[in-house]
């Protein structure tokens, strides 16, 4: 018998599933099932990209020091208090391995990010999920699942996949409520879709049990480069700065992402354009009879009839060339999560959704 055996809670852990983007024997994708931005990354990060490429050779500068300058003018905060991850999903990890392990508890929602479930159950610590209300974060649910086991707290807001978030009140009352030791973590991916919203930065400035993750992966267009970051007090930076690779992030990376934050004007029209084309989207399924909720990010969560019928649109849908999300995984087995595409996209994929239908009746 072999004595070479993992850690406990590895093998429970369910591979994560990325959105697809193939489809066998169609050549015309239009995929919407990442939450990409369909106009890709702005022009000046493509630049810096090319720019960089001549430093190959050397290593990265280990303290992320530009990148953070600029995202801290940006956003106005302390970039002391900021550490950028190989996507968010880095800065997730970090957080669990330092925080979470054996007999220690990971809280996130229901219909939660798959990313909180697996890095908690590889630093070994318990996940354990509150139910939602409706597709919402539901906050009593959540203070009434803490325990004196609870260590991080994980809340998407805006949620994928649901699109939905709570408002400042709530999650303060959230943070206020959660017991001694436990950090909230607000997951931002989607946060700059929300006009007027922080993103979580008001709470992570002022408490010192608050933390915030944000992504270039999202409305930045650069989730193939691999670049997130965290915000929040300063304990908690020095901790995760101590299991932290010092290579983990190339100059090519912090480059481009230094020259996409800085790029306001191109992260406004994109986030204008998804604005437009989500509520366009959101319309056109409702007069399809097919609801959805109100989404805040750059997705829609259509709901069907059943599971059957979720798939069904799924299966046309991908006949045609178009890939959403199916997300059965995330306990939504009668919905599908759509990004929402440039106007063409937008148009192909409802095209697609009332074809189905034609077909049916
Ligand atoms: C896409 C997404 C992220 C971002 O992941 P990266 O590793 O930065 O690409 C984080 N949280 C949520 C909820 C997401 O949907």
């Amino acid at each position: 018998m072999t004595q070479i055996t993992p850690q406990p809670g590895i093998m429970d852990i369910a591979l994560y599933e990325s959105g697809e983007s193939h489809v066998e024997g169609v050549s015309d994708i239009l995929k919407l099932s990442a939450n990409e931005n369909p106009f890709g990354p702005s022009p000046r990060a493509k630049e810096a990209i090319a720019a960089s490429i001549a430093q190959v050779s050397r290593y990265p500068n280990t303290d992320h020091a530009p990148l953070r300058a600029a995202i801290g003018e940006v956003h106005g905060l302390d970039p002391a208090r900021i550490i950028c991850g190989v996507g968010s999903d880095e800065i997730i990890t970090f957080l669990c391995q330092a925080y979470a392990g054996p007999g220690d508890e990971v809280l996130h929602t229901e219909h939660g990010f798959a990313m909180y479930p697996i890095s908690a159950r590889a630093a070994g610590a318990t996940p354990v999920v509150a139910r939602e209300r409706e597709r919402v974060t539901d906050v009593d649910a959540l203070l009434a699942a803490c325990t004196e086991r609870t260590k991080l707290v994980f809340i998407a807001n805006p949620n994928n996949p649901t699109g939905t978030m709570i408002g400042g009140n709530e999650m303060a009352r959230l943070a206020d409520g959660l017991p001694d030791g436990a950090i909230l973590v607000i997951d931002g991916a989607y946060a700059e879709f929300v006009s007027g919203y922080d993103g979580g930065i008001g709470l992570a400035t002022q408490r010192d049990n608050v933390f915030m993750t944000r992504t270039f992966s999202k409305l930045y267009g650069l989730g193939g480069l691999r670049i997130g970051w965290g915000y929040g007090p300063k304990a908690i930076i020095d901790v995760l700065n101590r299991i932290r690779g010092p290579f983990n992030l190339s100059e090519l990376q912090m480059a481009a992402a230094e020259a996409a934050v800085r790029d306001r004007d191109y992260a406004e029209r994109c986030m204008a354009e998804n604005a437009r084309m989500r509520v366009w989207l959101s319309e056109q399924l409702a007069a399809l009879g097919i609801p959805s909720d109100t989404s805040l990010a750059n997705f829609v969560l259509a709901r069907f009839a059943d599971k059957a019928e979720a798939e069904a649109v799924d299966k046309h849908l991908r006949s045609l060339g178009v890939i959403v999300r199916r997300v059965a995984g995330y306990g939504l087995p009668n919905c599908l999560r759509m990004t929402v595409g440039d106007e063409a996209g937008c148009k192909r994929l409802i095209d697609g959704v009332r074809s189905f239908q034609e077909t049916r009746s």
